[in-house]
């Protein structure tokens, strides 16, 4: 049944009037429009295939809210919930886009926008798999688009200091960062695995090639066919060390850096 409470959310643009909506712009030169994408992919034997997009959502919804309490128009799209999954395209449940259709969708957003009167995007990307080609995009909608701006944010990135300071074992895939803000969501559906591949199991590299500490740059990208091939049962490294207090310690760091950063964004000149 349709939940009536969703018309309390007042930083979402898809609950707004046309008529709203074009005011509010035209009001505020200040703004700030967020748009979540993650992706729908095997998330281990205990998180649900839709943890990226769900994360991203609830962080830009919170982002949302703490810019409007600080008195700027900052409005949250739908999430684009598919991103670029082929890793995982072994596992039944993933569903992948291609790059050219991401990129085509992005870019199609973009433009709509841009039309609207949007002059400052900031994209909360929460699956690393989708960041190349979201930066690809914004480089050729802004060249295209007169005065737009697009953030593009990976929201692990951002944090990456943190997690090598409150978590035992480094950022990947259904580990014990990602369980951990599953559990600061409530997502956690069944007990976290007590044994699972490290990432780096696999890599005929060395760490210091391409790390998984997310404050060091990589010096390569390895790639290889990975959509037909599964790795157990697609957790890494040790998802049983996650608790709720790490994922909601990372996700209020999370949200209140990207508050700064927007708000940064948004008061400087020129944006
Ligand atoms: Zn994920």
């Amino acid at each position: 049944m349709y939940d009536k409470e969703i018309l309390k959310r007042e930083y979402c643009w898809n609950l707004f009037t046309w008529v709203k909506l074009s005011k509010e712009l035209r009001k505020s030169r200040a703004h700030a429009i967020l748009f979540p994408i993650g992706s729908v992919e095997q998330h281990g034997p205990h998180l649900p295939l839709g943890l990226d997009y769900i994360i991203a959502d609830e962080v830009s919804s919170r982002v949302c809210r703490r810019l409007q309490a600080n008195g700027i128009l900052a409005l949250k799209l739908p999430p684009l919930p598919y991103g670029m999954s082929a890793m995982w395209g072994a596992y039944p449940g993933t569903i992948t886009l291609s790059t050219e259709t991401l990129y085509a969708i992005v870019k199609d957003v973009m433009r709509s926008l841009w039309k609207s009167g949007v002059r400052l995007v900031v994209i909360v990307n929460g699956h690393a798999g989708n960041a190349d080609v979201l930066k690809v995009v914004a480089r050729d909608a802004t060249e295209e688009f007169d005065s737009l701006t697009i953030a593009v944010i990976t929201i692990w990135e951002v944090v990456g200091d943190v997690i090598k300071e409150l978590f035992q074992t480094p950022f990947f895939h259904a580990d014990e960062v990602e369980t951990s803000v599953a559990m600061a969501l409530d997502l956690l559906l069944d007990k976290p695995p007590e044994k699972a591949p490290q990432p780096t199991a696999f890599r005929a590299y060395s760490e210091e090639w391409h790390s998984l500490d997310l404050t060091k740059r990589p010096k390569v990208y390895v790639y290889s066919r990975e959509s037909t091939k599964t790795v157990g049962f697609g957790a890494f490294g040790s998802p049983s060390l996650a608790t709720k207090s790490k994922g909601l310690k990372l996700l209020e760091e999370m949200v209140s850096r990207i508050t700064t950063f927007v708000s940064d964004l948004i008061c400087k000149p020129g944006t």
